[in-house]
């Protein structure tokens, strides 16, 4: 059941994704028609030169746009790793600001050092998704999504203890009412128009949350925000080799 739950809420996201992906795409797509167009006008080197920039900038921002999606899709069954947080999460932004709306605007607070965790790095990304969906559905008007990472060491308490990494979504919406925050984790519970939510996002996160053996927490306060708090533990076995991978990546990344 939890497979099944998994997947259908996995292709909820791509749908909403792929909305937002899709518009984002035919603009591409118009930059670089419209810039073919001009170009066989236009006798200018230099203007030829800034046209021609501007379109390979667009095709190269369409061609991260698709494999971000791919990586979606493509995974199948939970595989934990250790996982730098900050670069994967980092890695999502250009999906986030092009899958939201453009009065939502996504801040990331990251430490210089944030610890690595022991999760599925594919699962992590769609829940990231699911819970920036919401923190947009939950702003009508516009706000701030920050996602925010930190090291908590040597935690004592009651289901969590050790090193921990706090990961939180927080949004400047609507908030939730104490009889919605009692439920929100049901699967299907939704407080949204029929076609607009699956009630399944926050039954994810919380899924993701306790394999990952760690727990989820949320604040909300009504007409100020909300903010959804994953608590990941560390994970000491980022190899060397991996750390080195991802240092290329880094300085690869365009
Ligand atoms: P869905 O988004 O499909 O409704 P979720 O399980 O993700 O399913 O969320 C369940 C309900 O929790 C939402 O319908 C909404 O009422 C509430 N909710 C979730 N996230 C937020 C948020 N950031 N701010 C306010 N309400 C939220």
């Amino acid at each position: 059941v939890e497979e099944t739950l998994r997947q259908a809420q996995k292709i909820e996201a791509i749908g909403q994704l792929t909305g937002g992906v899709a518009h984002d795409f035919n603009n591409l797509l118009m930059v670089i028609s419209g810039g073919l167009d001009m170009l066989d006008r236009q006798t200018d080197p230099g203007r030829r030169r800034r046209l021609m920039d501007g379109m390979i900038q667009a095709a190269q921002r369409g061609a991260s746009l698709t494999k971000q999606l791919l990586a979606f899709s493509r995974r199948q069954t939970l595989r934990p790793e250790p996982v730098d947080v900050a670069t994967q999460i980092g890695g999502m932004r250009e999906l986030l600001d092009r899958s939201l709306r453009g009065d939502v605007h996504v801040e990331f607070d990251f430490p210089d050092q944030l610890w690595a965790v022991e999760v599925d790095p594919g699962e992590l990304e769609l829940v990231i998704l699911n819970l920036a969906v919401n923190a947009r559905d939950a702003m009508p008007n516009g706000g701030t999504i920050t996602v925010r990472g930190e090291n908590l060491p040597d935690l004592r308490e009651e289901d969590i203890a050790g090193d921990y990494v706090r990961l939180s979504v927080i949004d400047t919406g609507v908030g939730m009412s104490p009889e919605i925050l009692s439920r929100v984790f049901e699967p299907f519970f939704t407080t949204k128009d029929v076609g607009k939510g699956s009630g399944l996002g926050l039954a994810q996160v919380h899924g993701f949350a306790t394999q990952s053996r760690g727990t989820v927490r949320i604040k909300s306060q009504i007409g100020q925000g909300t903010s959804i708090e994953l608590y990941l533990p560390r994970s000491r076995n980022l190899a060397s080799k991996q750390r080195h991978l991802i240092e290329l990546n880094r300085t690869t990344r365009p």
